[in-house]
């Protein structure tokens, strides 16, 4: 005898992204989550259950979409998952500030024979507007159940969960299905017949859903239905069609019908232009959206480094202070050195940069939770899909402004694989904040008339050299186009400080583990590397028999024709562990202790430097290999070591071809 086993109420989320579904889903299910994949595909699946009236409710978060196409894998796995495992209810979240656009899904789901239950999201912003949707009249025109909810507040939330109750125990009728006109009602008719005898040969979809795909040319549908005996019968009545005249005419039919319900539920009680309206036609200009991003972002950085300045100067003399007493007053000698020189010296240097960072993320927060933010992806939306990259690239990329870790962190957001590998791999060549010590070292002290100039040059060349590469990827080894920018652009809304203070903490709290790990583990190998020698005896601090000399001297041929010498090299090589320390490595190799001042007189009386191989080490310092957090981070998103150490490679090949250029370059022109 089977066991009866009383089953749980399956309700699956579907919907156009950004509507609010992942908002919503955390509310429905609270913090019970399983984070999966898709079978066979790097689609996250989220699952999570909730009991409630005593009854226990799945939720399965479907991918995101705009129609039921085959078009991209996550519109199959929606359609696949609602037709193989029959959920017992497809919750549709529609943005009610896009209806006629989300109805058209709806109908695509009703299509599909799914059980459909409509969240109306965002009915707050709905509401401000002066646009309420009759929510009875759209359930009544739909014959779905229809429910009003704020998913950021949890309004609607009860209420939403009571009905997916009570309508899992009484479904509704099938619905009346979409009618297409007389024309393709008859082959519809048709197709239905040839199909009605062959059970499930084509899988277990609806026979009119069926019917509609073989119409439309829907490849995954046309694919299986090739492979089977109906063949000869189903192409006797498709053979002779135009696939995309009647797509066509079917996706007229249902954003006709989308329009029509979307124009009548909709009450123009006070229509008037909306604060957003105005804002929009100002800043996503077609002549003044981009330069007025310019100038946001220009601000952006100035306030980044201005306002950031008094509280890095702090840390930095306490640091300096607290690096002194341990060299005074700790014995033995050489744990007060690898205390004081080595772990407060190197993390110090890193944490000094932390108020500019938190700063950069407090603004980047605000412009992104006042709704800013996608209007900037849009205006650039055009110029990056010219460069070979998705306009889901640009935030990524401006994040890498302040560290390419949370940068390339961020790219999670772009679904293509090709487009998300891409800005991936150009991402470290946007300065990082870590860079601008090594800058405004060796412009203090060889240009000191133009050191503005010198260092934004340095940004530039940096984007420059990430978009050169995204071309030259995307014309060889990542061949494709982007996948286009299809946004909402959201209301836009006080940017909520709680939330920006949290992201802020966040991101300075991740910035600070860095600091206490890798920067850590890197001060103390190079403490070490720079106090022995070989046959492990100490030696002279960071003297060209230490092992970190040997180090520079093996590499020295190699930075030669850059006009680096063994010093430099030392630099470079530990400044993988994070940029800074090219600059701390130069304090220790000069034996100059924590003075600035000390360091900048060494370098400018040392022959090995000049204003020509200085500007060729700058230039190195922003396109070599990524620090060592970012090569971590980079094979965490990338899952794959051969793009990790290909990332390796070519950055550091092309930052041996520049440095060249120029020093060789200078060196013909005269510059030597
Ligand atoms: P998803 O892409 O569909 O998963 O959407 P998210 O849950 O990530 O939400 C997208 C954005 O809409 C977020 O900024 C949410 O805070 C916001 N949001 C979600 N639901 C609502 C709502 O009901 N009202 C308002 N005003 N904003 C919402
Ligand atoms: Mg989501």
């Amino acid at each position: 005898m089977v066991s009866m086993k009383r089953r749980n109420i399956r309700v699956a989320l579907a919907g156009n992204p950004n509507v609010g579904k992942t908002s919503l889903f955390n509310r429905l299910t609270g913090s019970k989550h399983h984070v999966g994949n898709w079978p066979g595909v790097t689609v996250e699946r989220v699952e999570g259950t909730r009991v409630h009236n005593g009854k226990t409710i799945e939720f399965i978060d479907l991918p995101g979409t705009y129609s039921l196409s085959a078009y991209s894998k996550d519109e199959v796995i929606t359609r696949d998952f609602i037709i193989k495992e029959r959920p017992d209810i497809v919750l549709h979240i529609v943005d009610s500030g896009n209806l006629e656009r989300n109805l058209y899904l709806t109908l695509q789901l009703m299509e599909l024979g799914a059980q459909v239950m409509i969240a109306l999201n965002k009915s707050d912003i709905q509401d401000r507007k002066g646009e309420p949707i009759d929510i009875d009249l759209l359930s009544g025109s739909l014959g779905v159940d229809v429910i009003s909810t704020v998913a950021n507040t949890g309004k609607g939330v009860k209420e939403l969960l009571d009905r997916i109750v009570e309508r899992a125990s009484s479904l509704h009728p099938d619905p009346e299905p979409l009618k297409y006109g007389k024309e393709i009602e008859s082959r519809i008719d048709s197709l239905e017949g040839v199909l009605k005898d062959a059970g499930n040969i084509l899988g277990p979809f609806p026979r009119r859903w069926l019917a509609v795909k073989l119409l439309e040319g829907d490849d995954e549908v046309l694919r299986t239905a090739r492979d089977s005996r109906l063949w000869p019968r189903i192409n006797r009545v498709i053979g002779g069609i135009d696939a995309e005249e009647l797509e066509l005419q079917l996706t007229d039919a249902r954003y006709e019908l989308a329009g029509k319900t979307a124009a009548s539920v909709t009450e123009y009680t006070t229509r008037k232009r909306t604060m957003t309206d105005i804002l929009d036609s100002v800043l996503t200009n077609r002549y003044f959206g981009i330069p007025i991003f310019l100038v946001i972002m220009w601000g952006m950085f100035q306030l980044t480094f201005t306002a950031g300045e008094p509280f890095s100067e702090l840390i930095d003399i306490g640091f300096a202070e607290l690096s002194a007493l341990i060299l005074e007053d700790l014995r033995p000698e050489w744990l007060a050195s690898l205390l004081g020189e080595g772990i407060v010296g190197g993390v110090g240097a890193v944490l000094v940069f932390l108020p500019n960072i938190m700063i950069l993320f407090l603004l980047i927060s605000l412009l992104e939770g006042s709704g800013y933010m996608a209007r900037a992806a849009f205006v650039m939306d055009h110029i990056m899909t010219r460069i070979g990259l998705s306009g889901k690239s640009f935030i990524p990329m401006v994040i890498g402004f302040g560290c390419n870790v949370p940068a390339i962190m961020s790219t999670r957001t772009i679904e293509d694989k090709k487009d998300r590998l891409v800005t991936i791999l150009v991402n470290p060549f946007i300065s990082c904040g870590a860079r601008l010590p090594v800058y405004i070292l060796f412009t203090g002290i060889f240009f000191p008339q133009a050191g503005g100039t010198v260092i934004f040059g340095l940004y530039i060349l940096g984007i420059a050299v990430a978009i050169g590469s995204a071309k030259l990827f995307r014309m060889t080894i990542l061949k494709g186009s982007p996948s286009s920018l299809i946004m909402e652009l959201p209301e836009y809304q006080s940017p909520g400080f709680r939330e920006g203070v949290k992201n802020t903490w966040e991101k300075g709290y991740l910035y600070i583990k860095k600091a206490g790990t890798v920067i850590l583990f890197g001060s103390v190998i190079m403490w070490l590397l720079a106090n022995f020698s070989l046959d492990l005896s100490r030696v002279d601090y960071g003297s060209r028999s230490s092992i970190a000399g040997q180090l520079g001297v093996v590499i020295e041929p190699l930075l030669a024709p850059l006009g680096f010498d063994w010093r430099i090299g030392v630099a470079l090589i530990f400044g993988f562990f994070a940029k800074e320390i090219v600059i701390s490595s130069l304090g220790v190799l000069y034996n100059t202790g924590e003075s600035e001042q000390a360091l900048t007189d060494s370098i400018s009386s040392d022959a090995a430097f000049s204003p020509l191989n200085s500007m060729g080490l700058m230039v190195f310092t922003l396109l070599y290999m990524p620090c060592i957090a970012t090569i971590g981070v980079i094979k965490q998103e990338t899952g794959s070591w051969k793009w990790t150490i290909f990332s390796v490679f070519y950055s550091t090949a092309v930052a041996w071809v520049a440095a060249f250029l120029i020093y060789q370059g200078g060196v013909l022109l005269g510059f030597g």
